[in-house]
Parts: structure tokens; C-alpha cells; sequence
């Protein structure tokens, strides 16, 4: 422990930058909804499909295929400007790092070629189902789409990412003081890998997973092993199966409501959107609206709650494991100098998927059980120091 770390303050730059990068990111999600919308209301997305089905010669999977992908393209292109704005523009008036315009170009290539293998190789699983068992396809398309997701998230992580990220052991002293925490939790061969940049993690479910730490050389060796220990909390507790369930979770959540919301429009809007049945591939976009609408107004506030529960409860695994308050303390403040470090409401309710660096910074300060003799929160987990 020993010596309280100072809370930090936002930078004064900071502090006046967020409230207005949050009205950028609201206008562009804002953007993003109303193209699916212009797309029903124009009556384009049943003229698209029908240009898509003369292409396919009406073989479904390939009329959903490619309406998919060519409905994508031509959002991606039109929300170019808009992004162009919100990622380089806006930052860079306001002196923050931006990537070139060449990177900032291929990194929305990449991210539309992503969506578009994702759509070839998903979305004709929910079109089959609406078209066999229309009254139940979002519970078997759930059913069908977790597995595929989590092999696709599995090799995106452990087999493809790699490929660009290079990865390397930690040196045998802090190797050594590695395991050693990870064998007071009684895991043993825990795969540890080092990398350049900020964010530590651990990536894989299940037995596939594994801890990334970052070798950012201005950390001391007592902060590298204190985020260490934070990641072990996610490795031992978070990342076994809970991530499949949450996505489970969500996917049911999501086709439902579009399930209901979905048929309900179409039922009533059925001449305007220019079809009559969610299993048209047409009612792709409506389907885009209605799940990003959801996830805007709902499950991204919901997500981020539980998302800061967790990491607030992995500094407390941290502290408890390695009694290293102090360095805990620093380690935050370093990270978050550029960052805000103390929300408003907005920015924690829909912003934030970390507690704040002042409320992290105050627990390394005031958490420390151990001197009162008071029981810890993970003792049965873990052999306490
Ligand atoms: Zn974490």
C-alpha cells in the first residue's frame, strides 16, 4: 500500500472536449439509424431486392447474400463523410492523435469487408427459419447462431489476430511473479502473452482463452503485475462462459423484439415498405433499424452497467491479490491522463464500459480490508496474502 495516490483531474482541454465529441457521436449514431429508415421509406430496399434477385437468378441464399452486402456498401459510403468528420476532422481540431486519411481509409474497408463475410456466412440462417417456423425462427436462429458466432469470434481472436499483432513471453522475473499470483488461484499453465500498445485483455472463451498484458515500458514492474492480476479476475471468473451467455442473451433479446416490432410495422406499413413478410430480404434494413435502435436506447446502457460492475469488481480481485494499492493507483492515473475522469451522467450511461479513473484511483486508496482483519470479497478463490 503505503502513500495515497493524488485523484486525478481532467485536463481542462479534456474536460470541454467531451460534452461536445458526445453530441458528434449522437448525431452519428443518429445518421446511422436514419439510413436503414430512408431505405423502407423510399421504397429502395424492395427495388434493390427484386435488381438482387434478376442477379441471383432467385436462389435465396445468394439473393440475401448480396442484397446484404450491396446494402451495407452503399451505407458504408454514404456515412463516409459523416465518420470522416466525427474520427479525423473533430479530433484533429481539437489536437487529439487521428491516423492518416490513407489508414482511416482502409480501416473502413476492413471493417465493411468484416460485415460482409459476417452476413454471407450468417444471415441466411434467421431468412431459412422466418420462412419455415415463422412464429418461433428468432429462438432456433439463436440457437444456431451461437455456436457459428463464438468459432467466428474464436478464430478472429486466437488464429487471425496474431497475424497482425505481435505477441511475445514475458521476461522469466516477471514470468515468474505471473504464475505465481495465477498459482495462488490454483491455475496453472495460464497462457500469458505480452504486446505493444494500451489494453490489457483476455481474449478466447473457455479453454481457448488467454491473457494479454502490455510491455508499455513506462510502467513499473509492481503496475504491470497489479494489471496482471486484474486480468487473472477476468480469466478466472469472467471469460469462461460468460461472454457465450451474454451474447446468447442478446441475440435472443434482439431477434425477438425484431420479431415482434418487426411484424407489427410490417403489418402496418406493408404498402409503403413495398413488402408483406419478414422472411423478404427486403426487410433487412427494417431489421438493421430495429436492432440498432434498440441497442442505442436499451442494451448499450445495460451492457455498459454491467460492463463497469465487472471491471470495478477485477480492480477489487486485484487489490486483494497483490496488496499493491499504490501501484494500482498509478497505473490508473497514467492511463487516464487524457482521459475524463469524472463522469457526468450522460457519458456513464451510454459512454463508458470502465468505472472512471477518480473512482478507480479512490478504491486503490480507501480498499484495503486486509489491515481491519475484515474478511475478503474473493478469499474463497483465491490463497489471500
Ligand atoms: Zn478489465
Amino acid at each position: 500500500m503505503n502513500g495515497l495516490v493524488p485523484i486525478p483531474a481532467t485536463l481542462p482541454i479534456i474536460a470541454r472536449f467531451y460534452p461536445r465529441a458526445d453530441w458528434v457521436w449522437v448525431g452519428t449514431q443518429l445518421f446511422a439509424l436514419a439510413i436503414p429508415l430512408v431505405f423502407l421509406l423510399s421504397g429502395l430496399s424492395p427495388r434493390l431486392c427484386a435488381f438482387c434477385e434478376r442477379v441471383a437468378g432467385g436462389r435465396k441464399y445468394w439473393v440475401i447474400t448480396i442484397f446484404a452486402c450491396l446494402y451495407l456498401s452503399l451505407a458504408a459510403l454514404v456515412t463516409l463523410p459523416v465518420g470522416y468528420f466525427a474520427d479525423i476532422l473533430f479530433r484533429r481540431a481539437w489536437h487529439g492523435p487521428t491516423p492518416t486519411t490513407a489508414q482511416w481509409l482502409v480501416g473502413q474497408g476492413v471493417a465493411l469487408l468484416r460485415e460482409c463475410i459476417l452476413a454471407a456466412a450468417l444471415l441466411w440462417v434467421p431468412y431459412t427459419f422466418v420462412r419455415r417456423t415463422p412464429k418461433t425462427w428468432w429462438l432456433w436462429s439463436t440457437a444456431v447462431l451461437v455456436p457459428l458466432l463464438a468459432v467466428a469470434l474464436g478464430v478472429y481472436q486466437l488464429i487471425l489476430t496474431p497475424l497482425w499483432t505481435p505477441y511475445r513471453s514475458p521476461d522469466p522475473v516477471l514470468a515468474s511473479r505471473f504464475e505465481a499470483l495465477a498459482a495462488r488461484c490454483g491455475a496453472t499453465h495460464v497462457p500469458i502473452y505480452l504486446f505493444s500498445g494500451p489494453g490489457e485483455t483476455v481474449v478466447g472463451v473457455g479453454p481457448f482463452r488467454r491473457i494479454l498484458v502490455t510491455d508499455d515500458p513506462n510502467l513499473s514492474q509492481d503496475e504491470q503485475v497489479v494489471l496482471f492480476a486484474h486480468e487473472l479476475k477476468h480469466y478466472l471468473l469472467d471469460d469462461t462462459w460468460k461472454p457465450i451467455v451474454m451474447l446468447a442473451a442478446l441475440l435472443f433479446a434482439g431477434l425477438w423484439v425484431v420479431h415482434i416490432i418487426g411484424g407489427a410495422a410490417i403489418r402496418v406499413f406493408r404498402r409503403r415498405l413495398g413488402f408483406s413478410d419478414l422472411a423478404d430480404p427486403a426487410s433487412f434494413p427494417l431489421a438493421v433499424f430495429i436492432l440498432s435502435l434498440s441497442w442505442f436506447l436499451i442494451g448499450l446502457p445495460v451492457f455498459n452497467a454491467v460492463s463497469r460492475h465487472i471491471e470495478f469488481e477485477a480492480d477489487r480481485f486485484a487489490l486483494e491479490l497483490t496488496h499493491l494499492n499504490r501501484a494500482e493507483g498509478l497505473a490508473q492515473v497514467y492511463f487516464d491522463k487524457y482521459q475524463l475522469n469524472e463522469y457526468y451522467s450522460f457519458y456513464r450511461i451510454w459512454r463508458a464500459d470502465h468505472p472512471s479513473g477518480s473512482a478507480r484511483v479512490r478504491l486503490a486508496n480507501t480498499y484495503h480490508p486486509w489491515t481491519a482483519g475484515k474478511p475478503s470479497v474473493y478469499g474463497k478463490l483465491c490463497r489471500m496474502p
